[in-house]
């Protein structure tokens, strides 16, 4: 698909349709919520802004590729002054007091916030269910699950409701549910994207990132988020990526795949073969293309949940009532917090703030944390080694279809194993791309660190090949 940034920036520069029409009709849209999309609509300042847009193209004044441009917004992005819920009960009436470093970019360029964008409460899980707003459904089949946790986001981007949204991706929160739903979604290497102002996940592999139609409009909106904060040291200055310097993929020359990705009992017959046909035919082009050696889908699903639960645990004890939230007075103080947490957290946010509680108490730290951490070093060893002899690794985004709504909340279990193809990158902290081709649910792309600008070359490159 052509980049739809540039489509509408024509469109705007030459008065075929004005801002606030263009807004008003995605507006629109998103009001009927039919996919359960949308926790809260930014409207009156969506149209607001809207109107300077006019305004300037009436003056006959210049406008940046972004202007007027309506994009979503994962609800657990700070936004000044707007409901901040992260699909949870506990902040269901919290509202930002100040703006995510990404989002602020977007804002300053022009870009116009639509709606904050349903999703798996704190990011916690694979479907979109885990969510007081109602389960999001599937773009292309509302029976099914919208993926997560940026499920809300991904499909008001496959349905058209908005040009690109703004995803969380923690182990595959982006990649996944833009596989589920046709549609390009980004992971940029960790530390390319600040993480001021998105509620913290697990801090060690949450990545801010977009999902759009288009490789362009990718590529558009990462340029802009990137760059270094002092809000967030583990933020790095990156370059810009040019439009040339991605359209021409002659200098890879070597890729690879994971053997036991392919082999695994869990991959279902349908994307297995689509994969292999797709390995075909980049050989066909004169690629090389090895099979690698990795992890078991057990070991990166178990290190990352391990890491994951500790980290959120963690993270989350700050929500206790006492700052942020809705608070439920009990008889003593910790009698608040105990019952402000029961009533107010969901039931898989609880599962893993008790996990994690467990991973890293006294006696149990050593064999189950550090163990954890010892095996993610393992795992970024190995990628090192990989990106030694190939230039890429592509995988599949999942191994199974998209469930059926309702089915992922009777086995949690099944639904970690799902992640299986998409947590291995977050622990190695890669940039790492779906495209809506080559199986049902995606192919992903992946480079070494801050290799961002080849996984979108090479991207370039399968659109003509498979
Ligand atoms: N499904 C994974 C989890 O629940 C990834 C979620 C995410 O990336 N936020 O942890």
């Amino acid at each position: 698909m052509e980049s739809q940034i540039h489509k509408i920036h024509h469109q705007l520069m030459n008065q075929e349709i004005t801002c606030k029409q263009l807004i008003q009709e995605k507006l629109d849209v998103l009001k009927l919520n039919t996919h359960n999309t949308v926790n809260s609509l930014l409207d009156s300042m969506a149209l607001e802004l809207a109107s300077k847009v006019d305004e300037k193209i009436n003056n006959g004044e210049k406008i940046g590729l972004l202007e007027g441009i309506p994009f979503g917004i994962k609800d657990v992005y700070m936004v000044q002054g707007t409901y901040t819920t992260a699909s949870s009960y506990l902040l269901k009436n919290y509202k930002s007091p100040y703006t995510a470093t990404a989002i602020q970019k977007l804002l300053d360029a022009g870009a116009i916030p639509l709606a904050k964008e349903n999703c798996d409460s704190f990011g916690h899980g694979s479907s979109s269910e885990n969510t007081i707003f109602g389960a999001v459904k599937n773009a292309h089949n509302p029976e099914l699950v919208g993926g997560g946790s940026s499920g809300g986001s991904a499909v008001n981007v496959a349905k058209g409701h908005t040009v690109f949204s703004i995803g969380g991706d923690t182990g595959g929160s982006i990649r996944q549910p833009a596989g589920y739903n046709h549609v390009f979604g980004f992971k940029p290497t960790y530390g390319r994207i600040s993480r001021f102002g998105l509620m913290a996940y697990a801090s060690s592999t949450d990545c801010v990132g977009p999902i759009a139609k288009s490789i362009e409009d990718i590529r558009i909106v990462l340029n802009i988020m990137s760059g270094k904060d002092v809000k967030d040291q583990t933020t790095y200055s990156s370059e810009t990526i040019l439009q040339e310097n991605i359209l021409n993929a002659d200098d890879i020359k070597t890729i690879g795949y994971f053997k036991n990705f392919i082999e695994s009992d869990a991959i279902v017959p349908e994307i297995k073969s689509a994969f292999l046909a797709s390995i075909e035919k980049i050989k066909a082009k004169g690629i090389v293309v090895k099979a690698l050696d990795f992890f078991e889908a057990d070991t990166l699903v178990s290190t990352y949940y391990t890491l994951a639960m500790a980290e959120t645990a963690s993270n989350l004890s700050r929500l206790d009532g006492t700052n942020y939230g809705n608070r439920i007075e009990g008889d003593t103080l910790k009698d608040t917090y105990a019952i402000t947490r029961s009533e107010n957290l969901s039931e898989e946010t609880k599962r893993r703030i008790v996990g994690g509680n467990q991973v890293l108490s006294q006696g149990f730290s050593d064999e189950i944390y550090l163990k954890g951490l010892n095996l993610r070093d393992q795992i970024s060893e190995n990628f090192e080694k990989d990106f030694q002899d190939v230039e890429i690794i592509v995988s599949p985004v999942t191994p199974g279809l998209p469930p059926k709504i309702g089915d992922s909340l009777k086995d949690p279990l099944a639904m970690y194993l799902s992640d299986a193809y998409t947590v291995g990158f977050s622990l190695g902290q890669l940039p790492t791309l779906t495209i809506p081709q080559g199986t049902a649910t995606g192919l992903q792309i992946t480079a070494a660190k801050n290799n961002d600008e080849l996984v979108l070359k090479f991207a370039n490159f399968l659109k003509d090949t498979i």
